[in-house]
């Protein structure tokens, strides 16, 4: 069954987000080297789960991700299926973690009780979070299993007091052991009552971010034989139905190197993944594969990653040049002395994340609030949808705001 929802994880690393996800849904989703080495680029985890409520047993017990009460072993009635969206644990977590934020739902915020709250990074997420509209949320409050009660409760304390201001005002706050199990009913309690599944407009155009692409074919396949290429991400809006006309934007490249341009890809649906199976049409929620008649040369080893896929026709025009209402943090993210956050400046270059796609750009005007970059490579994105933006300081490229397209 399709998930109805998504559900991000936001927070530091190694507060325990994959490690929540995985009590949950049993998944482990990180995966390590390969994501380090790709460095910005976007690695999103999904792992799906179904909560169910027993019509025996008090709340909060009553909630549980089994069929069957894990406390009295009655039959349980089946709630929805939620997919979570982890975020893999490195330097451009941030970046990634907002890159999805389109496709997420919801969050789970993670804080550790091992440590004082707040510490930089959780200020640097939640205005992120607010940043890039991220409302509906649950606090948790992970890692109780380390600290002694007296702890767990001043913890508690100084998170409530954190949050009391931000976009978590209203969002409880869950204390959880993640590595023990412990108040994930709890949990679930709060995310049903916090997260309600939104009203979809099932008439919109339907869009998707795409995550990832591959070949699925095996080395040596006949010609006749070959699968046409396939793509995978969430749905952002509206039903994609199998057997309809698509396009991807910007789609691929054409010319020689001092003319390169994009030419848009046009397809065919045929196939639809979601869930765990095949899908007449696919909505909002999870992972889905779109199995499409494209050349899977085109498609291999995540050559699509970063662009936009909708109903023939309908997608935006894609932008060379992009023209930012600019929000600037005070200081950059990531940085160990907490670097100022300088203006734009005029021929700087910048790292534009844009839904899935990450372009490089150069600056060539930089009014008060407002930036123009000349992208490298072009972005299919609506105006009014949100960019976040880094700047080199030192070796690495750290994010320094938001840009928001005019
Ligand atoms: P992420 O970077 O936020 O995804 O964090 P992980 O889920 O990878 O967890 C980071 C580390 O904290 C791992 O070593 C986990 O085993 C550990 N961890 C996560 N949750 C808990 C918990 O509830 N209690 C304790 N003691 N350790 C935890
Ligand atoms: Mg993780």
């Amino acid at each position: 069954m399709q998930p109805e929802i998504n559900i991000g994880t936001l927070g530091h690393v190694d507060n325990g987000k994959s490690t929540i996800v995985q009590a949950l849904t049993g998944v482990w989703t990180a995966r390590h080297s390969e994501e380090l080495r790709r460095g910005i680029t976007i690695r999103i985890g999904y792992a799906d789960a179904s909560f169910y409520e027993c019509p025996s047993c008090e709340p909060p017990f009553n909630y549980s991700t089994s069929k069957i009460c894990p406390n009295c072993k009655s039959e349980a009635k089946f709630l929805r299926s939620v997919s979570f969206v982890d975020c893999p644990g490195h330097h451009s977590l941030m970046v990634t973690m907002l890159s999805g934020a389109a496709i997420m739902d919801g969050s789970l915020f993670v804080i550790s009780a091992n440590v004082k709250c707040p510490q930089a990074q959780d200020r640097e997420h939640m205005l992120a979070a607010q940043m890039v509209g991220l409302r509906k949320m649950v606090v948790v409050q992970n890692k109780i299993d380390v600290v002694d009660r007296a702890r767990a409760k001043v913890n508690y304390q100084e998170i409530r007091e954190f949050t009391k201001d931000t976009v978590a005002g209203d969002a409880p706050v869950i204390p959880v052991s993640a590595q023990h199990k412990l108040n994930m009913d709890v949990l679930i309690a709060a995310i049903q009552e916090k997260i309600p599944t939104p009203k979809r407009d099932s008439s919109v155009a339907p869009r998707m971010s795409i995550l990832r692409s591959f070949d699925v074919n095996k080395p040596g396949t006949e010609v006749e034989d070959l699968l046409g290429g396939v793509v995978g991400g969430s749905v952002v809006q509206g039903i994609f139905k199998r057997g309809e006309e698509i396009e991807i934007k910007p789609g691929i490249k054409v010319g020689e190197s001092n003319r390169v341009t994009y030419e848009r890809l046009v397809a065919n649906v045929e196939t639809l993944k979601a869930g765990d199976g095949e899908v007449k049409q696919a909505t909002p929620g999870g992972l889905v594969a779109v199995g499409t008649d494209l050349d899977p040369s085109i498609t291999k080893s995540d050559g699509l990653v970063g662009n936009v896929l909708g109903r023939s026709g309908t997608l935006p025009d894609i932008l060379e040049k992009v023209s930012l209402d600019v929000d600037l943090f005070e200081r950059a993210v990531g940085t160990e002395q907490l670097v100022p956050v300088q203006k734009i400046k005029m021929n700087e270059p910048l790292v534009l994340n844009a839904g899935t796609a990450v372009t490089s750009g150069l600056v060539v005007s930089a009014r008060e609030d407002i930036a123009d970059v000349q992208l490298k490579k072009p972005v299919c994105a609506d105006s009014g949808s949100k960019v976040a933006l880094s700047r080199r300081i030192g070796e690495s490229w750290r994010l320094i705001g938001f840009g928001t397209i005019r």
